[in-house]
């Protein structure tokens, strides 16, 4: 029994480590070995990845910025991250992730020479679970992770993010609106062999919520949507 619900984080870990790591790396990918649910995730989930990079160079550039990207994955945002100069912590519960991230960096950020190129910085790579990090960053991002967390675990989880955040929050989640709710709820009626983690959904009002209580405020509200693929994306300040 961890902080995730009873034994949840041990069951995401291990997930992480072994079918959800070739799932979700293929997703993630460019490759064609995605069926066509996966392919409209990459989509929407992309989308993501491009909405965040515009919220965040909107307020300037990132050159030599700070940032933590919690529970990186396969480093989808680390890397245009550090394209764009910035200091990236980038850390996932999964060894595997962590692994598949620094490898996709090195190939990308190094681009077949043997030094990166000037002012870009090769993010700093580590197997650690978003509770046991700390420090301080200028901004803190954690993308599509809280969907591993009940609400319950999910204000504890906020707000250690935005303890480690100086200036910006940025997370992402599945809503919880009754559309997506009653998709789920069908979801779980018809499991799939591959659904092998539970989802949880967040209401908006509860991320403001936990992120109100200590002290923060959502300065932009970004919505993303596919067939398959729902995410809100939420900036955070201190208020
Ligand atoms: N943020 C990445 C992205 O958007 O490309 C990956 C999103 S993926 C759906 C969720 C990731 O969260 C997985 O890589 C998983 O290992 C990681 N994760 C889940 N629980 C975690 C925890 N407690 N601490 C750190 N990472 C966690």
């Amino acid at each position: 029994a961890e902080e995730v619900g009873g034994g949840d984080k041990e069951v995401v870990r291990e997930y992480f480590n072994n079918d959800g790591f070739q799932r979700w790396r293929r997703i993630y990918g460019d490759t064609d070995d995605v069926n066509k649910v996966q392919k409209d995730i990459r989509l929407g989930h992309s989308k993501t990845v491009e909405n965040v990079m515009k919220m965040l160079l909107d307020e300037g550039p990132l050159s030599g910025i700070t940032v933590c990207d919690a529970g990186c994955g396969t480093g989808c945002l680390s890397i245009p991250l550090a394209k764009e100069g910035a200091v990236v912590a980038a850390s996932d519960i999964s060894a595997a992730m962590v692994a598949e991230a620094e490898k996709q960096a090195r190939e990308e950020l190094f681009n077949g020479k043997d030094e990166i190129s000037p002012g870009l910085v090769l993010p700093k790579f580590e197997v650690k679970d978003l509770e046991s990090l700390d420090g301080k960053y200028n901004t803190v991002v954690c993308l599509d992770v809280l969907i591993h967390y009940p609400q319950n675990k999910a204000d504890a989880m906020i707000a250690h993010l935005a303890s480690l955040a100086e200036n910006r929050l940025i997370l992402s989640f599945a809503p919880k609106t009754f559309y997506y709710d009653l998709l789920k709820r069908v979801g779980e009626l018809f499991p799939g062999p591959s659904k092998a983690t539970r989802a949880y959904l967040h209401a908006e009002s509860d991320v403001e919520r936990a992120l109100q209580k200590v002290g923060w405020r959502i300065r932009k509200r970004g919505l993303i949507t596919t067939q398959f693929y729902f995410s809100r994306i939420v900036e955070a300040i201190p208020a």
